[in-house]
């Protein structure tokens, strides 16, 4: 991806953990590497289309210089999700905090800590069984676009499929959603606790009835075995409730375990469903052939 660079930006400010830098302040030295597509603006020779750096470095000044942190990490932390939320066209940024004058009692150049952060692409899937479905499912949709680290919210169309498991009752409504979060994978499956739980969830019985379910299918390439995260989902592959909608979204986005991609694996569960109804149905035929006899 293309990249806007800033190199060794100089700021005065308060940062540190001993009472005189917080007092008396210091230099500090940024530098900066932004993600961002710069064809639009080059093509048409139009800044609107691009990020201004100078808006960029002033940015940078003021954040820093009106906040304290005792940690350049903190200070570093803070001062890319800002950028990230306040430069909508910055895709993800390598940020460089140098403190050359740090208090260490030994001769050296520079301290600095280098972060790297983006906004992520993720794929949810939603359901509901349980109540008020369609709006459950809407509201739930709703919250997620509110939330400040979330962005670029689509929903796939909602769907009614039939119960899945042997608790469940009900007809299940289900889509697929994709977005762009700031938020890490836990804390994102946080968060979608937290609206499952405001939906009224209760976490009775595995696949029965519920009032609102979310799951993180995909984030990124991101691949976690935990049970408290699994990512990308293991029952995806399975569930053409879940590869139905998704598919409308993302059909070449593949899985990063299995390199098979979402169309794909729609294609396979669907053959393997067909495969088995004729396998079912020649049982059957079998069966009254046997009977006759
Ligand atoms: P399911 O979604 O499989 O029907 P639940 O919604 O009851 O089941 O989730 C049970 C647990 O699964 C949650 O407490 C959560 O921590 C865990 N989990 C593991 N991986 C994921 C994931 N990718 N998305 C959502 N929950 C997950
Ligand atoms: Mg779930």
């Amino acid at each position: 991806m293309d990249q806007i660079k800033i190199d060794n930006l100089e700021v005065y400010a308060y940062h540190g953990v001993f009472p005189e830098e917080t007092r008396d302040g210091q230099i500090f030295q940024i530098d900066a590497v932004l993600y961002t597509d710069l064809r639009p603006a080059g093509e048409a020779d139009e800044l609107t289309l691009s990020t201004h750096y100078g808006e960029v470095c002033h940015f940078i000044n003021r954040f820093l210089r009106e906040n304290t942190y005792m940690l350049i990490e903190a200070a570093a932390e803070n001062l890319t999700r800002e950028l990230l939320l306040a430069f909508p066209r910055i895709e993800r940024i390598e940020l460089e905090l140098k403190k050359p004058h740090a208090p260490i009692e030994l001769p050296f150049e520079n301290v600095s800590v280098r972060i790297e952060r983006g906004w992520k692409q993720v794929y949810l899937g939603i359901g509901s069984n349980l109540g008020k479905r369609q709006e459950l499912i809407e509201q739930a949709i709703m919250k997620l676009a509110k939330h400040k680290l979330i962005k670029d919210v689509k929903c796939s169309k909602i769907i009614s499929t039939e119960p899945y498991g042997d608790t469940a009752l009900y007809e299940f409504l289900n889509g697929a959603i994709e977005l762009k979060t700031l938020m890490t994978p836990h804390k994102l499956l946080e968060f979608l606790h937290q609206i499952e739980a405001e939906a009224g969830r209760e976490r009775k019985v595995h696949w029965g009835p519920r009032t609102l379910d979310l799951d993180i299918l995909f984030y990124e390439d991101f691949v976690s075995n935990d049970p408290v995260l699994t990512v990308p989902h293991p029952d995806m592959e399975n569930r053409l409730f879940v590869l139905e909608p998704l598919n409308e979204l993302c059909p070449w986005y593949f899985n990063p375990v299995t390199g098979k991609s979402v169309r794909q694996m729609l294609r396979e569960l669907k053959e393997a469903e067909a495969a088995s109804e004729t396998e079912e149905a020649q049982k059957q035929e079998e069966l009254i052939k046997h009977e006759e006899e």
